[in-house]
């Protein structure tokens, strides 16, 4: 990733975030419902929803923002671009595709890749906490704007959350840079690099 400084960061205060009971019974049910999902008018332009991608027992859950074209087309998360760059982020710190889940705010695109509206985000979160609920991941890794300020629900700007420890329903949540912003910022990856190796400690951490 042409990263060259270890950065360990100070774990902060936490947040608490309460998490929704689950209301599908199981992964294949929470599947099923999200690929017939009719909640908000996402549904009507998109080719596939965007479920995720991984293993179900990950310590690792890492959230991005929503689905983009290729994504859409493919029904899976991160293919582009930015995906092969979360693809070298994720073998920096010894995780894959395969051994980690990657999931998004919204399972579905938005239309010109804008923003997701709130209600859109609203109308998702169930699917989300249940998987969060699911996995139990050790560490929920938050990449970009969108997802850490829905997470933590926050406006704060990345830069401001990132580089600590934040709190999601009892889980250690660490917000980092969007791999799409990297490939336009490189400069910053190097604070995104720090991001990955407290996430990383934090995992251990949970683990006991
Ligand atoms: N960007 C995201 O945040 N998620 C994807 O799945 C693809 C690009």
């Amino acid at each position: 990733m042409g990263i060259d400084v270890w950065l360990p960061r100070d774990q902060g205060e936490p947040e608490t975030a309460p998490l929704a009971a689950p209301a599908a019974a199981d992964w294949e049910s929470l599947k099923a419902c999200v690929a017939s999902c009719t909640r908000c008018e996402l549904a009507q332009s998109r080719t596939n929803t965007v479920f995720g991608v991984g293993n179900q027992q990950a310590d690792w859950l890492i959230i991005g923002e929503a689905p983009g074209a290729e994504e859409d087309r493919r029904g899976e998360p991160f293919v582009g671009r930015a995906g092969k760059l979360l693809d070298e982020m994720l073998r920096a710190i010894g995780q894959s595709r395969e051994s980690v889940f990657i999931a998004n705010i919204l399972k579905c695109r938005p239309p010109n890749n804008r923003d997701p509206k709130p209600a859109e985000a609203a109308a998702c979160r169930e699917y989300l906490e249940q998987q969060i609920d699911f996995v139990r991941p050790r560490i929920i890794l938050a990449v970009g704007r969108i997802a850490a300020q829905n997470l933590l629900d926050s406006d704060a700007p990345v830069g401001r959350m990132r580089g600590r420890r934040h709190d999601f329903g009892g889980i250690p949540l660490v917000v980092t840079y969007h791999p799409a912003y990297l490939l336009r910022s490189p400069s910053q990856k190097r604070k995104s690099w720090a991001d990955l190796c407290l996430a990383a400690r934090l995992a251990t951490e949970a683990q006991g």
